[in-house]
Order: C-alpha cells, then sequence, then structure tokens
C-alpha cells in the first residue's frame, strides 16, 4: 500500500492538478455494486434501451416494477471512505474537478463541490412532452398509490435488492397491468434523467467534462473498468495529449495500457491513503476539511 501511494505521488506531486473520473467501484462500499451488478437496475446484461423504455409499455412496466422494489435501499445509500476522501482531496486542492459515471449523487452527499454527473441522475424524472421534473422520491410515492401490490413486493425483495421478478408468473400477470403515473402537468411519459444504454451523453456535459480534464495535470481514475466509452474516451484523450494517467480499480480496465501508474486494490482504501498522504504535507486541509459542514 504504501508503495503504491508512494508511486502515486510521484506523479501528483504538490501543486499539481487533478482530474478525477470515477465509478461503479467508489459506490460499491455503500452497499450499490452489487445491487447493480446483481439486479441490474440500468445495467443488466441486457439493460433497457432509452427507445424500449420510450416505445415499449410493457417493458417500461418491468422496468417501474423492478425500480420500485429496489428504490428504498438505493435511496438510503450512504457516502463511503471513497467518497469522502475525494471530497478531502478537493478541499486540499489537488482535485479540482471530478467527472463520474455513478447516478447515485453519493460525492455531493460526502460535500464533493464541483461535479458532472456523466450519465445524469436517478434522483429525478422529466417529462418527455414539457420537461417538467419530479423527484424520485414523489414518483415513487405515486407508482406505489396507483399499484398497491407493489409495496408487498418492496417488502419481499428489498433487503439486497435481488429481485428477478420475471420469474414470478403472479407477479408478471400484477406488471402486466400495472399503471404507470404520467406527468402531473401534461400527463405525458416521465423518464429518468439519467442516460440510458443506447442514448448518447448530452454533448455540451461531455464538452464541459473534457475542458475540465484538459486543464488537469493528472487524470485519476477512481473504481471504473472503464469499459463504457463514455468514460473510456477521457483516457484515450488524456493519452493522446501524454497527460499523465493514474487507475485505482480493482480488477482490470479497458484502459490498462493506456495508464501511466495502474494500483489493483480497493478505491476507498487507497483514496483515503492518497488523502492522508496529501495532508501530511499541508496539515491544514486536513483541518479545513473536518471544520466544513457536510
Ligand atoms: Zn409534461
Amino acid at each position: 500500500m504504501d508503495n503504491a501511494i508512494q508511486r502515486t505521488t510521484d506523479i501528483i506531486t504538490p501543486g499539481s492538478t487533478v482530474l478525477v473520473l470515477s465509478g461503479a467501484g467508489c459506490s460499491t462500499a455503500s452497499g450499490l455494486g452489487d445491487y447493480r451488478n446483481k439486479q441490474g437496475l440500468w445495467k443488466r446484461a441486457q439493460p433497457i434501451t432509452g427507445q424500449t423504455f420510450l416505445n415499449d409499455t410493457a417493458a417500461r412496466q418491468r422496468y417501474w416494477a423492478r425500480s420500485c422494489v429496489g428504490w428504498p435501499s438505493f435511496s438510503k445509500a450512504e457516502p463511503n471512505q471513497a467518497h469522502l476522501a475525494l471530497a478531502m482531496l478537493e478541499a486540499s486542492g489537488t482535485v479540482q474537478h471530478l467527472v463520474t459515471q455513478n447516478v447515485d449523487g453519493l460525492h455531493q452527499r460526502a460535500g464533493h463541490q464541483s461535479v458532472i454527473d456523466l450519465h445524469g441522475v436517478l434522483s429525478t424524472l422529466s417529462c418527455v412532452a414539457c420537461q417538467a421534473q419530479q423527484s424520485r422520491d414523489d414518483f415513487q410515492q405515486r407508482l406505489l398509490e396507483s399499484n398497491p401490490w407493489l409495496s408487498t413486493l418492496s417488502a419481499a425483495y428489498a433487503p439486497d435488492g435481488d429481485a428477478d421478478l420475471d420469474t414470478d408468473e403472479t407477479v408478471l400477470q400484477q406488471i402486466n397491468q400495472m399503471h404507470i403515473p404520467g406527468c402531473t402537468n401534461c400527463g405525458d411519459l416521465m423518464k429518468p434523467d439519467v442516460v440510458f444504454f443506447g442514448e448518447s451523453v448530452p454533448k455540451d456535459r461531455v464538452d464541459l467534462a473534457m475542458q475540465q480534464l484538459r486543464e488537469a495535470d493528472v487524470l485519476l481514475v477512481a473504481g471504473s473498468s472503464l469499459m463504457v466509452f463514455s468514460g473510456f474516451r477521457f483516457c484515450r484523450d488524456a493519452h493522446q495529449r501524454k497527460q499523465p494517467i493514474v487507475i485505482f480499480n480493482q480488477g482490470v480496465t479497458r484502459a490498462d495500457d493506456l495508464a501511466t501508474l495502474r494500483i489493483d486494490g480497493d478505491c476507498g482504501e487507497l483514496l483515503t491513503e492518497l488523502a492522508n498522504k496529501i495532508s501530511k504535507v499541508d496539515p491544514s486541509v486536513a483541518t479545513n476539511f473536518e471544520s466544513r459542514s457536510l
């Protein structure tokens, strides 16, 4: 560990600026990683595409049934040491900006200031026609009011969020008759404010993130295998410009060949070590961070 952090601080030196690209590995310790992989609310082997969500009522009913079951545990997730260490690195001035592929809002909850939610957030929905917004909590309540049987499902499946609803005949019949609430303003379809599989990240969002990357000295990837192109392209861009890339991730990544330094390990532990080492160089950083209200 010491050696890994030493090699990191050979690249992230005092005064250098860092852009962080974070992924699912940052949220695993908050209980979201497994949930995503097993239950796959938005990252299944065959995730629902934006087109299917918009055009296929039955698919949309299945999506909301799963989502309704998973939401209580998802929305209660708390930031972990990875989020806190990154917020501390931001307070120290080392991390300038953070771009996340996660849709859980946990970086902001940990006190991180400059965050781009590359793939959007699950906490709100927007109407596809009039763009009126609604919180996911309010929508959850409307889902349960329109389909009271969903609350019995939530109780049965919620603890580990690992619900394969498709295999249960009775549940399937209920899902077929499920009523999905529409926009309270115009009645049209409500869609989560996330980038669905098969959709593109909005161009202005990518442009801003890319601009922030180019202003930084180092790209630090935290907890992402970079299998999705929207994240991988930051590594490709950095590599082409000979910008150093440091990767903290458990397991292989798509950008291993492009990295200046790759450390295989728990990104929460690695980031905490890094934040501690940097705050030793400048002890005021830790004090400043602790005095901030989270
Ligand atoms: Zn509307």
